[in-house]
């Protein structure tokens, strides 16, 4: 079997890959470790910058998101008791999209499968990458019917299978560095079937933990708690974390969270990673396979489509025209913008765990950075420049 492309992973940035490729009649074939149904139902980000919408508007891949995404033009800060309205859309005519992801990824490999006829292989195990410093490479897997490893012959992998997947380890350790940081600490990512108790995000910075609160749809609503890495999610019953959450996202004259049942309950451990560079032979990566952000700064998603219209369109331009360009650049380009949101989050990782770190030089600090955010016209400025991202679209 041949394909000019084998994308490994059905997630926004491979299938946005695959799309990119489909569109320009370029066959490709995506290898996803999962069923279908799983990943049309994988609850995860929500947030979505402008320049990613556009980009995938751009490429015909908006049309259900402009129809049903919320318009988010406001975040609220609540710390020392009080509540802060930080209105981004106003100051700089920038908003975000809230769209679950699941329901993006259900767009995209909607489209790609069943409206452009790109192949997809659900359910393979075992993704091995081979000769991938040649210029006839090759992807093998497990096929989930038969149990035979089969062999697909090609000339580009795009390795788009997340945090956990299998193409970054085909980097050897001598031609890519893998630069890490780990903020010690956890979160504990919550889906509520609760309506929003806001109009907008919440970020609570207190003593006891930071708290967030994400709007996703009318019944769904996401929050974090700030937690020691690691936690079990077994220790926090609902009651706890309703508690936790009242208490610390509670501010003068804010009504009291609207409670509902806890359909996810999970602990995520708040650590990046940035691999350098991003390209081995014929080996592209894309999303969170040579980037992690923590969800932090919500700039995963973002990343991983802004990626995706870069490597898709190069992909397109050395395989039909004979251009390189977008190969060429497609590393440093993407790494960019990766360290400026990494930078970010750093940043704003300090913003919403400086008063709970048990350190009062750094909760006086923290503090600090917060007023300053609504006494200095300028540095709200900044903070929104960054919130919204500030790059053009891919
Ligand atoms: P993924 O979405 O991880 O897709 C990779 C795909 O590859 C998956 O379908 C996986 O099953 C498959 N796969 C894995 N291993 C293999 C293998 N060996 N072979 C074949 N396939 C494989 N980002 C934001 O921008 N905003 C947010 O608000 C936000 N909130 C988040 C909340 C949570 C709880 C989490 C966990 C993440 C959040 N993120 C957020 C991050 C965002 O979800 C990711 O950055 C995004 O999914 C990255 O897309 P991707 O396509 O690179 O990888």
């Amino acid at each position: 079997q041949r394909f000019p492309v084998v994308i490994v992973g059905a997630g926004p940035a491979g299938l946005t890959v695959g799309n990119i490729l489909r569109a320009a009649s370029v066959d490709c074939l995506v290898l996803e470790t999962e069923t279908r149904q799983f990943i049309e139902q994988r609850p995860r980000a929500g947030v979505l910058e402008e320049g990613a919408v556009r980009g995938l508007q751009r490429r015909g891949l908006a049309d259900n998101l402009l129809a049903r995404a919320l318009r988010h033009t406001e975040c609220e800060f609540r710390f020392a008791g009080e509540r802060y309205r930080l209105e981004y859309a106003r100051m700089t005519g920038v908003h975000h999209w809230v769209y679950p992801q699941q329901l993006l990824v259900t767009d995209l490999v909607r489209e790609y499968a069943d409206v452009r006829g790109g192949a997809v292989r659900f359910g393979v195990r075992d993704v091995e990458l081979h000769d991938l410093d040649t210029d006839q490479p090759s992807v093998s897997y497990i096929c989930p019917e038969t149990g035979r490893r089969e062999v697909v012959h090609c000339d580009f992998v795009a390795g788009c299978d997340g945090a956990r997947g299998a193409t970054r380890g085909a980097l050897p350790a001598d031609r890519a560095h893998v630069s890490r940081s780990d903020y010690g600490i956890g979160w504990l990512a919550l889906l509520a079937e609760a309506p929003p108790s806001s109009d907008c995000v919440l970020f609570g910075m207190h003593p006891r933990g930071f708290a967030g609160h994400m709007p996703r749809s009318a019944e769904v609503t996401r929050y974090y708690l700030e937690c020691p890495p690691g936690d079990d999610p077994e220790n926090w019953s609902e009651d706890r974390v309703w508690t936790e959450l009242q208490q610390r996202l509670g501010a003068n004259g804010a009504p009291p969270l609207t409670e509902g049942r806890l359909i996810e309950k999970r602990v995520l451990d708040m650590h990046n990673y940035v691999v350098e560079p991003m390209v081995f032979g014929r080996l592209f990566l894309a999303g969170d396979a040579a980037h992690l952000t923590a969800p932090i700064a919500a700039k995963g998603m973002n990343l991983a489509l802004h990626d995706a219209f870069l490597l898709g369109d190069g992909l397109v331009a050395h395989l039909t025209k004979g251009d390189d360009t977008g190969l060429d650049g497609y590393s440093t380009a993407c790494l960019n913008r990766a360290w400026d949101y990494q930078e970010f989050s750093l940043w704003l990782s300090e913003v919403y765990h400086g008063q709970s770190s048990g350190d009062p030089y750094r909760a006086g600090t923290t503090l600090a950075r917060l007023r300053r955010l609504f006494d200095s016209p300028t540095a709200a400025m900044a903070f929104a420049d960054q919130y919204l991202g500030r790059h053009p679209e891919g």
